[in-house]
Parts: structure tokens; sequence; C-alpha cells
């Protein structure tokens, strides 16, 4: 564990540290299949991660701390091999009870991210039916937070990115191919909403890089490895997937 983490296990309270591993345990498959060591650092980048987020939910809907860390560790998921453990321009979350709409517009929407205000706005039950059933390659918060590292990447300048260059451009060359499949129904896996524009097939992509890894290492390799690359984990080795090494 580097240095930046052992400070904070040594500041935040076990009793906090428990009670997310709790949470984690009973409803987080991804944390469960975690060895010990990796299920320590994904406590506290959840812990660190809730800390630089102001989560707000709907006038008489009460979100409990329970909620906040099982959001928070979707976010945790995607960036666990990554150095960056935070959003600093995504700050503020916003939760719906149910389903919601904006005015003049007929569409009804389970999530979506506000790149002007810098806010990402969910609704609760399909954040928590993501990870009811987390085999179906459908996380609506991996999604989201999906749309937030990219944008996030593009704001940081080269030294600070996210996500390797290099990694995310050849990233984006396999991406266009996989998109003319989706677009010609050819692809067995992605729904046809990944078919959208790049920055869905990004998004649907992470669902099912964590949710579907052997179906998307079969459908695309190329991908799948470049997106273990990208992100520095390989979710096909559960137990500790930042420490992979199946094709190097
Ligand atoms: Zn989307």
């Amino acid at each position: 564990m580097n240095i930046r983490y052992r400070v904070y296990d040594f500041l935040l309270s076990d009793p906090r540290k428990q009670q997310c591993h709790e949470v984690l345990m009973a409803r987080n498959s991804y944390y469960q299949a975690l060895d010990r060591v990796e299920q320590k650092e994904f406590v506290l980048r959840t812990l660190i991660f809730l800390r630089s987020v102001n989560i707000h939910s709907e006038h008489g809907f009460f979100v409990s701390r329970e909620m906040e860390i099982l959001l928070g560790s979707a976010f945790v998921q995607i960036t666990l091999g990554l150095k960056r453990d935070v959003l600093t321009y995504f700050k503020r979350i916003f939760i719906f009870s149910k389903p919601y709409s904006y005015k003049n517009m007929n569409t009804l929407f389970n999530g979506d991210v506000n790149p002007i205000t810098g806010s990402i706005n969910l609704s609760w039950p399909a954040i928590e039916q993501g990870f009811i059933v987390p085999t179906e390659g459908v996380n609506l918060a991996i999604h989201e937070f999906g749309h937030c590292l990219i944008l996030e990447n593009n704001y940081c300048n080269f030294l600070r990115h996210i996500l390797h260059p290099k990694q995310l451009k050849s990233w984006e060359r396999l991406a266009l191919k996989q998109l003319v499949r989706i677009r010609q129904g050819r692809s067995t896996l992605f729904r046809r909403y990944a078919g959208t524009n790049l920055m869905e097939l990004f998004a649907v992509a992470l669902e099912n890089f964590f949710e579907k890894p052997y179906a998307l290492y079969a459908e695309n390799p190329e991908m799948y490895k470049n997106m273990c690359m990208l992100l520095k984990q390989d979710p096909r080795d559960p137990a500790k997937p930042t420490q992979f090494h199946h094709f190097m």
C-alpha cells in the first residue's frame, strides 16, 4: 500500500472502515471476490472518494450511508488500478428516488452527467439494480462514472491525464470498428444503445468489462486487452484484478 493510503488508514476510524467493508461484502460482488490486500485499499479509496463529493437528493428522499458506499464503490471499481482516486470536476451528485425528466422533454432518465455544472444525476432504483444483478452487463453507476472519467480526462492537461493517451488512442481506434459492428447488428454482446457514439460505447464497454469480462474477451479480445491496459486491471482475475499478468 502506498504512503497516501497508509496515512488515510491511520486517520480513518476503524468503525468507518468496518462499516464500509460490511456494506461492500453484502452488496458489491466485485469487492467480495477481492483478496484482503485489495479489499483494504478498496475500502480506503471508497472513503476518500466519498469525502471528495457532495451528495444531494430529491426533497424527502433520504440517502443513507450504506447507499453512498454502494454508489461510491462503482467509481472505486473502475479506478482501482489507476493512480487517480477522486473526481476533481464532477463533485456534485444528485440522487432521485425514481426516473426523472427535464423541462420540455418527454424522456425519462435513470442517469446523466452535466459537464456544464459538473454534476452527476442518478435515479436510486437503477443504481441499486445494477448491483443486485452483477452479471448482466448493466450497471448505471459504472456507466455514468465512465462518462465522468472520460470527460475529466479531456479537461486534464497532458501531464495530469487519468488515462494513458496512447492507450486511449488505441481504444478509440478499436472502438470505431466496434461501433460499426454494433450499428450493423453484428454484436451479440453490446446493446444497441452503445452504437450511439464513442462516448456511450465507452460507458457500455465498461459495464461489460466488469460484468461480462469473458464475453467481452470472446467478442473483441483486442478491445478487452486494451481496456486492461487502460484501466490497469483484469477482472478475469477477481481476487487480484490490479496485478494482471495474463498477457504480459
Ligand atoms: Zn450514457
